[in-house]
């Protein structure tokens, strides 16, 4: 263990209250109030951090001058919360009914403002400037590119940018740190197909567009089955489909939506080309009208394969034991890609299930719960990765 771990370790009473505070009181994306009110309480005992709130509403950023002249850090931490009623059934359980830390955001509040007090403590010795970035509004609601609008990314330009994510889906001890591409771009989409309502039992006066989008959802299975070469990835999934009230009546309209994932941008025009051509040829053989709206959520979060290799050294240093993965992907998509498109950066994932205590359910689960030892890991892994990355 070295001394960094173990500084980590000391200060893990703090983190965990921490987090089980935030865990307590979730709050959803630009509605992070109290959140934003406890970090920047924290933030302010330390002394000659550099503090603003309010920006894209209940972002905080926190920046800290080392000692010495050097490099500029930018390090991100999500705050939002999800609309899932918690059933872990544990003491800190969520206090708003409906929401829930079911993500493990709150273990990121906690990483980030322990990970603050310890570079803080070694601030004479640091040869650079660290910007600890509070984010709000992660899951899917625009929270970083609001950030970046208000200037986060200037005045000082990060030169690095680094961020992490509690990983349930592997176990405590399993850190991935992958070169390249390893979140996938995310588009939502919602399709309006528009038939002509009418009597059930007379279907030839009407024109149907439950079967129209039967026809379509069935096409859209074989872009990505038949079009993306099997060595590459991509999704399309159509997770709801509304339209009709009654058995005997023929609706005007069905609404299908869902989400387009991919890891190269080659892969993204094809998916989205290929998908306005089978909904919009596929409606008009069923004599129907499409209209598609197409919202992009992120890019493909795409790590700096010499910065990540720098984490890769770091992470084996400070646990000789854990399983150090380069080559771990996830369709799951994340807005720091915003960022990292501005700024070179490593995103990280710290594994944090625990199967012999039930804590193993996957993200977003009302379940969702992880073994707290991943946050001081993580700490320990920041603090070590920005003394490293300024060292260079
Ligand atoms: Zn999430
Ligand atoms: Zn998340």
């Amino acid at each position: 263990m070295t001394s960094i771990f173990s500084q980590a370790e000391e200060l893990f009473p703090y983190t965990q209250n921490l987090r089980r505070d935030f865990h307590r009181h979730p709050e959803l994306g630009f509605q992070e109030h109290r959140t934003a009110e406890i970090i920047v309480r924290e933030l302010s005992k330390l002394e000659d951090m550099v503090i603003q709130d309010g920006i894209a509403g209940t972002g905080v950023v926190g920046t800290l001058k080392g000692g010495k002249p050097g490099r500029v850090i930018l390090l991100r931490f999500d705050m939002d919360a999800l609309p899932v009623e918690e059933n872990t059934g544990v003491d800190y359980s969520s206090e708003n009914e409906g929401l829930m830390h079911a993500c493990g955001h709150d273990g990121h509040l906690a990483i980030g403002l322990t990970t603050a007090r310890l570079l803080h403590e070694g601030r004479e010795n640091l040869p650079g400037t660290i910007k600890f970035v509070f984010q709000p509004a992660e899951e899917g609601l625009g929270g970083a590119v609001a950030m970046i609008k208000e200037g986060i990314l200037s005045d000082p330009v990060p030169e690095v940018a680094l961020a992490l994510h509690l990983w349930n889906e592997k176990p405590l001890g399993w850190i991935g740190i992958t070169d390249g591409p390893m979140m996938s771009a995310s588009e939502t989409f919602q399709v309006e197909i528009t038939g002509k309502g009418g009597h059930g039992g007379k279907p030839h006066e009407s024109i149907d567009p439950i079967v129209a989008a039967a026809g379509i959802i069935n096409v859209l299975q074989s872009i990505v089955s038949r079009e993306i070469p099997p060595l590459d990835s991509g999704v399309i999934t159509v997770s709801s489909i509304h339209g009709g009230e009654a058995h005997n009546v023929v609706p005007e309209q069905v609404i299908l939506s869902g989400t387009i994932r991919s890891f190269t941008e080659e892969t993204r025009d094809l998916l989205l080309k290929r998908f306005h051509e089978v909904v919009e040829q596929t409606s008009a053989a069923y004599l129907c009208r499409a209209r598609i709206t197409i919202e992009d959520i992120s890019p493909a979060v795409n790590n700096d394969p010499k910065i990540a290799a720098v984490l890769r050294q770091t992470a084996g240093e400070l646990f000789p034991q854990a399983v150090i993965d380069q080559g771990y992907r996830t369709m799951a998509s994340e807005d720091m890609a915003f960022m990292m498109q501005e700024i070179p950066g490593c995103y990280c994932l710290i594994g944090s299930a625990d199967s012999e205590r039930g804590l193993d359910a996957k993200h977003h689960q009302p379940e969702f719960n992880f073994d707290e030892r991943a946050l001081t890991q993580g700490v320990a892994l920041l603090v070590s990765a920005v003394q490293d990355l300024l060292k260079d």
